[in-house]
Protein backbone atom coordinates (compact mmCIF):
# COMPACT_ATOMS: atom_id res chain seq x y z
CA UNK A 1 0.00 0.00 0.00
CA UNK A 2 1.44 3.25 -0.65
CA UNK A 3 2.24 5.49 2.27
CA UNK A 4 -0.58 8.10 2.74
CA UNK A 5 -0.05 11.57 4.23
CA UNK A 6 -2.19 13.99 6.58
CA UNK A 7 -3.55 16.46 4.73
CA UNK A 8 -2.69 20.21 6.39
CA UNK A 9 -5.34 21.86 8.17
CA UNK A 10 -4.62 25.10 7.24
CA UNK A 11 -5.91 24.65 3.47
CA UNK A 12 -8.39 27.83 3.81
CA UNK A 13 -8.02 28.39 -0.53
CA UNK A 14 -11.48 26.31 -0.48
CA UNK A 15 -12.78 28.73 2.41
CA UNK A 16 -11.96 31.90 0.46
CA UNK A 17 -13.12 30.15 -2.96
CA UNK A 18 -16.89 29.36 -0.75
CA UNK A 19 -16.83 32.83 0.58
CA UNK A 20 -16.54 34.35 -3.09
CA UNK A 21 -17.78 32.84 -6.03
CA UNK A 22 -19.56 29.30 -5.81
CA UNK A 23 -17.72 26.35 -7.60
CA UNK A 24 -20.06 26.28 -10.74
CA UNK A 25 -18.08 22.46 -11.08
CA UNK A 26 -17.50 19.41 -9.01
CA UNK A 27 -14.28 19.71 -7.20
CA UNK A 28 -11.66 19.22 -9.65
CA UNK A 29 -10.66 16.24 -10.54
CA UNK A 30 -7.06 14.89 -8.99
CA UNK A 31 -3.85 15.00 -11.35
CA UNK A 32 -3.84 11.48 -12.89
CA UNK A 33 -0.41 10.70 -11.81
CA UNK A 34 1.27 7.35 -10.87
CA UNK A 35 0.38 7.45 -7.22
CA UNK A 36 -3.11 8.40 -7.69
CA UNK A 37 -3.57 4.92 -10.13
CA UNK A 38 -1.72 3.14 -6.80
CA UNK A 39 -4.62 4.55 -4.69
CA UNK A 40 -5.92 1.56 -2.80
CA UNK A 41 -9.45 1.25 -3.26
CA UNK A 42 -9.57 -0.39 0.31
CA UNK A 43 -8.22 2.66 1.44
CA UNK A 44 -10.61 4.88 0.23
CA UNK A 45 -13.03 6.51 2.78
CA UNK A 46 -10.98 5.38 5.77
CA UNK A 47 -9.38 8.53 6.89
CA UNK A 48 -9.30 10.07 10.19
CA UNK A 49 -10.79 13.75 11.02
CA UNK A 50 -8.65 15.95 13.21
CA UNK A 51 -10.00 16.83 16.07
CA UNK A 52 -10.28 20.25 16.72
CA UNK A 53 -11.13 20.58 20.07
CA UNK A 54 -14.14 18.59 21.29
CA UNK A 55 -15.19 18.17 17.64
CA UNK A 56 -15.48 14.80 18.16
CA UNK A 57 -19.65 14.46 17.95
CA UNK A 58 -19.27 16.09 14.57
CA UNK A 59 -16.08 13.69 13.50
CA UNK A 60 -18.36 10.70 14.61
CA UNK A 61 -21.56 11.91 12.20
CA UNK A 62 -19.75 13.05 9.12
CA UNK A 63 -17.83 9.11 9.18
CA UNK A 64 -21.19 7.63 9.09
CA UNK A 65 -22.72 10.41 6.51
CA UNK A 66 -19.28 9.19 5.07
CA UNK A 67 -20.44 5.61 4.97
CA UNK A 68 -23.44 5.97 2.82
CA UNK A 69 -22.72 4.91 -0.58
CA UNK A 70 -25.21 6.70 -2.36
CA UNK A 71 -24.83 10.17 -0.78
CA UNK A 72 -20.89 9.62 -1.66
CA UNK A 73 -21.89 9.30 -5.18
CA UNK A 74 -24.02 11.96 -5.18
CA UNK A 75 -21.14 14.30 -4.21
CA UNK A 76 -17.95 12.43 -5.72
CA UNK A 77 -19.52 12.48 -8.86
CA UNK A 78 -20.95 16.00 -9.13
CA UNK A 79 -24.23 15.43 -9.65
CA UNK A 80 -25.28 17.54 -6.69
CA UNK A 81 -24.05 20.62 -8.67
CA UNK A 82 -27.00 20.82 -10.70
CA UNK A 83 -29.09 21.00 -7.67
CA UNK A 84 -27.03 23.59 -5.48
CA UNK A 85 -28.95 26.25 -4.87
CA UNK A 86 -26.83 30.00 -4.94
CA UNK A 87 -28.13 31.58 -1.67
CA UNK A 88 -27.50 28.66 0.60
CA UNK A 89 -24.82 26.18 -0.65
CA UNK A 90 -21.78 26.97 0.55
CA UNK A 91 -22.44 24.33 3.61
CA UNK A 92 -23.64 21.49 1.04
CA UNK A 93 -20.29 22.39 -1.05
CA UNK A 94 -17.69 22.45 1.86
CA UNK A 95 -19.57 19.23 2.67
CA UNK A 96 -18.39 17.97 -0.87
CA UNK A 97 -14.95 18.98 -0.28
CA UNK A 98 -14.74 17.00 2.78
CA UNK A 99 -16.07 14.24 1.09
CA UNK A 100 -14.16 13.92 -1.72
CA UNK A 101 -10.82 14.48 0.77
CA UNK A 102 -12.16 11.63 2.47
CA UNK A 103 -12.68 9.71 -0.06
CA UNK A 104 -9.48 10.09 -2.05
CA UNK A 105 -7.90 7.44 -0.37
CA UNK A 106 -4.59 9.73 -0.23
CA UNK A 107 -4.76 11.05 3.19
CA UNK A 108 -4.65 9.11 6.91
CA UNK A 109 -6.64 12.48 8.04
CA UNK A 110 -7.78 15.07 7.10
CA UNK A 111 -9.32 18.37 8.81
CA UNK A 112 -13.05 19.48 9.01
CA UNK A 113 -12.12 22.94 9.92
CA UNK A 114 -13.69 24.66 6.41
CA UNK A 115 -16.59 22.48 6.90
CA UNK A 116 -17.09 23.61 10.83
CA UNK A 117 -16.61 27.30 9.86
CA UNK A 118 -19.08 27.08 6.91
CA UNK A 119 -21.77 25.84 9.23
CA UNK A 120 -20.46 27.89 12.32
CA UNK A 121 -21.60 30.44 10.65
CA UNK A 122 -25.50 30.01 10.56
CA UNK A 123 -24.76 27.90 13.77
CA UNK A 124 -22.37 29.65 15.86
CA UNK A 125 -22.30 26.58 18.48
CA UNK A 126 -20.47 24.09 16.63
CA UNK A 127 -17.51 27.16 16.12
CA UNK A 128 -17.00 26.57 20.04
CA UNK A 129 -14.84 24.23 21.32
CA UNK A 130 -17.33 22.79 24.04
CA UNK A 131 -19.13 19.07 23.51
CA UNK A 132 -22.41 19.60 21.15
CA UNK A 133 -24.70 16.71 21.22
CA UNK A 134 -24.40 14.45 17.94
CA UNK A 135 -27.88 13.84 17.15
CA UNK A 136 -28.64 18.24 16.99
CA UNK A 137 -25.60 18.37 14.74
CA UNK A 138 -27.07 15.55 12.32
CA UNK A 139 -29.89 16.75 12.08
CA UNK A 140 -28.82 20.49 10.93
CA UNK A 141 -26.20 18.54 8.83
CA UNK A 142 -29.24 17.25 6.93
CA UNK A 143 -31.60 19.98 7.06
CA UNK A 144 -28.93 22.10 5.67
CA UNK A 145 -28.06 19.73 2.91
CA UNK A 146 -31.66 19.84 2.00
CA UNK A 147 -32.35 23.60 2.17
CA UNK A 148 -29.17 23.54 -0.44
CA UNK A 149 -30.08 20.50 -2.82
CA UNK A 150 -33.98 20.61 -2.81
CA UNK A 151 -36.09 20.86 -6.07
CA UNK A 152 -39.78 22.09 -5.75
CA UNK A 153 -41.72 20.60 -8.06
CA UNK A 154 -45.29 21.75 -9.25
CA UNK A 155 -46.96 18.49 -8.51
CA UNK A 156 -50.13 18.72 -6.71
CA UNK A 157 -50.81 17.42 -3.01
CA UNK A 158 -51.28 13.75 -3.25
CA UNK A 159 -52.47 13.22 -0.34
CA UNK A 160 -56.00 12.84 0.47
CA UNK A 161 -58.63 15.93 1.98
CA UNK A 162 -59.36 14.30 5.20
CA UNK A 163 -55.68 14.26 6.48
CA UNK A 164 -53.51 17.02 6.68
CA UNK A 165 -50.34 15.54 4.85
CA UNK A 166 -48.03 18.33 6.53
CA UNK A 167 -45.13 16.83 4.96
CA UNK A 168 -42.36 18.79 2.95
CA UNK A 169 -42.11 16.03 0.11
CA UNK A 170 -46.26 16.59 -0.73
CA UNK A 171 -45.53 20.17 -0.90
CA UNK A 172 -43.16 18.95 -3.89
CA UNK A 173 -39.65 19.20 -2.02
CA UNK A 174 -37.18 16.64 -2.32
CA UNK A 175 -33.69 16.20 -2.20
CA UNK A 176 -30.86 13.89 -2.44
CA UNK A 177 -31.50 13.87 1.20
CA UNK A 178 -35.31 13.00 1.41
CA UNK A 179 -34.77 10.60 -0.90
CA UNK A 180 -32.43 8.74 1.23
CA UNK A 181 -33.51 9.48 4.44
CA UNK A 182 -37.20 10.80 4.98
CA UNK A 183 -39.89 8.81 6.17
CA UNK A 184 -43.62 9.46 7.03
CA UNK A 185 -45.48 8.96 10.77
CA UNK A 186 -49.03 8.74 10.72
CA UNK A 187 -50.78 9.04 14.20
CA UNK A 188 -54.15 7.99 14.51
CA UNK A 189 -56.00 10.43 17.21
CA UNK A 190 -59.22 9.02 18.93
CA UNK A 191 -61.28 11.37 20.66
CA UNK A 192 -62.02 9.25 24.34
CA UNK A 193 -65.52 11.08 24.39
CA UNK A 194 -67.13 10.58 20.85
CA UNK A 195 -64.96 8.22 19.61
CA UNK A 196 -63.76 10.01 15.94
CA UNK A 197 -60.78 9.05 14.96
CA UNK A 198 -58.55 11.67 13.26
CA UNK A 199 -55.22 11.41 10.94
CA UNK A 200 -52.07 13.45 11.49
CA UNK A 201 -48.80 12.80 9.61
CA UNK A 202 -45.38 14.35 10.04
CA UNK A 203 -41.89 13.98 8.50
CA UNK A 204 -38.82 12.33 10.05
CA UNK A 205 -34.99 11.63 9.49
CA UNK A 206 -34.58 10.65 12.80
CA UNK A 207 -36.42 8.79 15.08
CA UNK A 208 -36.01 9.37 18.79
CA UNK A 209 -36.71 6.24 20.66
CA UNK A 210 -37.62 5.75 24.25
CA UNK A 211 -35.43 3.12 26.06
CA UNK A 212 -37.88 1.01 28.53
CA UNK A 213 -35.39 -0.14 30.78
CA UNK A 214 -32.55 0.38 32.87
CA UNK A 215 -30.13 -2.27 32.49
CA UNK A 216 -30.64 -3.51 29.13
CA UNK A 217 -33.47 -3.96 26.40
CA UNK A 218 -33.57 -4.67 22.60
CA UNK A 219 -34.17 -1.92 19.81
CA UNK A 220 -37.65 -4.00 19.71
CA UNK A 221 -38.87 -2.97 22.53
CA UNK A 222 -37.75 0.31 22.29
CA UNK A 223 -39.25 0.50 18.94
CA UNK A 224 -42.47 -1.43 20.78
CA UNK A 225 -42.37 1.69 23.47
CA UNK A 226 -42.46 4.44 20.71
CA UNK A 227 -45.50 2.51 18.88
CA UNK A 228 -47.13 1.88 21.26
CA UNK A 229 -50.58 3.68 22.19
CA UNK A 230 -50.51 6.62 24.00
CA UNK A 231 -53.25 8.34 25.63
CA UNK A 232 -53.21 12.45 25.96
CA UNK A 233 -54.22 14.09 29.23
CA UNK A 234 -53.81 17.21 30.99
CA UNK A 235 -52.25 19.37 28.93
CA UNK A 236 -51.77 16.95 25.95
CA UNK A 237 -55.89 17.04 25.66
CA UNK A 238 -57.47 17.62 21.74
CA UNK A 239 -59.84 20.02 20.82
CA UNK A 240 -62.09 17.55 19.37
CA UNK A 241 -64.07 19.30 15.93
CA UNK A 242 -66.15 16.14 16.15
CA UNK A 243 -68.09 16.55 19.33
CA UNK A 244 -66.65 20.02 20.14
CA UNK A 245 -64.98 18.96 23.56
CA UNK A 246 -61.31 19.32 25.03
CA UNK A 247 -60.74 16.04 25.48
CA UNK A 248 -58.28 13.28 26.49
CA UNK A 249 -57.26 11.33 23.06
CA UNK A 250 -55.79 7.56 22.16
CA UNK A 251 -53.12 8.25 19.58
CA UNK A 252 -50.97 5.37 17.95
CA UNK A 253 -48.17 6.09 15.81
CA UNK A 254 -47.06 4.07 12.75
CA UNK A 255 -44.92 4.54 9.70
CA UNK A 256 -47.00 5.25 6.59
CA UNK A 257 -43.80 5.97 4.24
CA UNK A 258 -40.17 3.91 5.37
CA UNK A 259 -37.39 5.47 4.36
CA UNK A 260 -34.57 3.83 2.75
CA UNK A 261 -32.89 4.46 5.69
CA UNK A 262 -33.45 4.45 8.68
CA UNK A 263 -31.43 6.50 11.46
CA UNK A 264 -32.61 5.79 15.43
CA UNK A 265 -31.70 7.97 18.18
CA UNK A 266 -31.82 5.58 21.67
CA UNK A 267 -32.58 8.63 24.18
CA UNK A 268 -29.84 8.52 26.53
CA UNK A 269 -30.17 11.61 28.20
CA UNK A 270 -32.39 12.29 30.13
CA UNK A 271 -33.59 15.37 31.17
CA UNK A 272 -36.64 16.40 33.12
CA UNK A 273 -36.43 20.06 34.88
CA UNK A 274 -33.25 20.43 36.64
CA UNK A 275 -32.71 16.29 36.78
CA UNK A 276 -30.38 15.04 34.52
CA UNK A 277 -29.30 11.55 33.76
CA UNK A 278 -27.36 9.85 31.46
CA UNK A 279 -29.26 6.16 30.69
CA UNK A 280 -26.21 3.26 30.34
CA UNK A 281 -28.89 0.49 29.32
CA UNK A 282 -27.27 -2.11 27.37
CA UNK A 283 -29.38 -2.04 23.95
CA UNK A 284 -29.63 -4.94 21.33
CA UNK A 285 -29.53 -4.18 17.95
CA UNK A 286 -29.58 -6.70 15.49
CA UNK A 287 -26.70 -6.01 12.57
CA UNK A 288 -29.01 -7.71 9.96
CA UNK A 289 -32.63 -8.12 8.92
CA UNK A 290 -34.25 -5.79 11.12
CA UNK A 291 -38.01 -6.19 10.58
CA UNK A 292 -40.00 -2.93 10.77
CA UNK A 293 -43.10 -4.13 9.01
CA UNK A 294 -45.46 -4.28 12.38
CA UNK A 295 -44.79 -0.59 12.62
CA UNK A 296 -45.52 0.03 9.52
CA UNK A 297 -49.72 0.81 8.39
CA UNK A 298 -50.91 -2.15 6.98
CA UNK A 299 -51.77 -0.22 3.84
CA UNK A 300 -47.99 0.42 2.94
CA UNK A 301 -46.39 -2.37 4.16
CA UNK A 302 -43.58 -3.98 2.24
CA UNK A 303 -41.77 -6.09 4.65
CA UNK A 304 -38.16 -4.00 4.07
CA UNK A 305 -35.49 -5.55 6.28
CA UNK A 306 -32.89 -3.04 7.16
CA UNK A 307 -28.91 -3.76 8.12
CA UNK A 308 -26.69 -1.84 10.09
CA UNK A 309 -23.86 0.16 8.37
CA UNK A 310 -23.59 2.77 11.45
CA UNK A 311 -22.95 3.99 14.90
CA UNK A 312 -22.28 6.55 16.86
CA UNK A 313 -21.21 5.77 20.16
CA UNK A 314 -21.28 8.25 23.57
CA UNK A 315 -18.96 7.47 26.15
CA UNK A 316 -19.48 9.05 29.34
CA UNK A 317 -21.21 11.66 31.26
CA UNK A 318 -24.05 13.73 30.48
CA UNK A 319 -22.16 17.14 29.91
CA UNK A 320 -18.71 15.93 28.80
CA UNK A 321 -17.61 12.43 27.50
CA UNK A 322 -16.60 11.46 23.95
CA UNK A 323 -17.82 10.07 20.57
CA UNK A 324 -16.77 7.70 18.03
CA UNK A 325 -18.19 6.05 15.22
CA UNK A 326 -18.32 2.66 14.19
CA UNK A 327 -18.91 1.91 10.12
CA UNK A 328 -18.91 -0.71 7.39
CA UNK A 329 -16.71 -0.37 4.82
CA UNK A 330 -18.79 -0.33 1.45
CA UNK A 331 -15.95 -2.33 -0.55
CA UNK A 332 -14.64 -4.76 2.45
CA UNK A 333 -17.29 -5.36 4.42
CA UNK A 334 -15.24 -4.97 7.31
CA UNK A 335 -16.13 -3.08 10.74
CA UNK A 336 -14.20 0.01 11.48
CA UNK A 337 -13.93 2.20 14.42
CA UNK A 338 -13.33 5.56 14.22
CA UNK A 339 -12.22 7.73 16.78
CA UNK A 340 -10.96 11.23 15.50
CA UNK A 341 -7.96 10.77 13.69
CA UNK A 342 -7.69 7.25 14.23
CA UNK A 343 -8.74 4.24 12.98
CA UNK A 344 -8.89 0.70 13.28
CA UNK A 345 -10.65 -3.16 12.38
CA UNK A 346 -13.05 -4.31 14.62
CA UNK A 347 -15.08 -7.84 14.48
CA UNK A 348 -18.99 -8.54 13.64
CA UNK A 349 -19.13 -8.82 17.63
CA UNK A 350 -17.29 -5.40 18.90
CA UNK A 351 -20.11 -3.33 16.84
CA UNK A 352 -22.61 -4.21 20.23
CA UNK A 353 -21.92 -2.03 22.85
CA UNK A 354 -23.51 -0.04 25.61
CA UNK A 355 -22.66 3.37 24.05
CA UNK A 356 -24.60 2.95 20.76
CA UNK A 357 -26.35 6.43 20.57
CA UNK A 358 -27.33 6.45 17.43
CA UNK A 359 -28.07 3.90 14.64
CA UNK A 360 -27.75 4.06 11.17
CA UNK A 361 -29.71 1.25 8.85
CA UNK A 362 -30.03 0.54 5.17
CA UNK A 363 -32.95 -1.49 3.09
CA UNK A 364 -30.78 -1.74 0.83
CA UNK A 365 -26.96 -2.71 -0.15
CA UNK A 366 -24.56 -0.44 -1.05
CA UNK A 367 -22.02 -0.60 -4.12
CA UNK A 368 -18.77 1.11 -4.03
CA UNK A 369 -19.52 5.01 -4.75
CA UNK A 370 -18.96 5.54 -8.67
CA UNK A 371 -16.75 8.61 -8.65
CA UNK A 372 -16.72 9.88 -12.61
CA UNK A 373 -20.25 11.10 -13.97
CA UNK A 374 -20.75 11.63 -17.48
CA UNK A 375 -23.98 12.69 -17.87
ZN1 LIG B 1 -64.91 14.06 20.10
Amino acid sequence: MASRSTKMPDDFSIYYLLKGVLPLEAPEEPVDDESREETNPQCQGLTGLRNLGNTCYMNAVIQCLCSVSPLVEYFLSGKYVASLSKENGEIATAFAYLLNDMWLGDFDCVSPEVFRLVLGERYPAFIKKTQQDAQEFLIYVLNELHEALKKTSKRRNPGTSSSSWESRSCVGESSIITRLFEGHLSYDVMCIECQTTTYKTEIFTVLSLPIPYETECSLEECLECFFQQDVLTWNNQINCSSCGMKTDAAVKASIAKAPKMVIFHLKRFDCQGSYKKKLTTDIYYPLNNLDLSPYIYPLFRKNPKYSLFAVVNHFGDLDGGHYTAFCKHTLTQSWYNFDDSRISEITEPEVQTSAAYLLFYSSQTFSMPVKNYNG
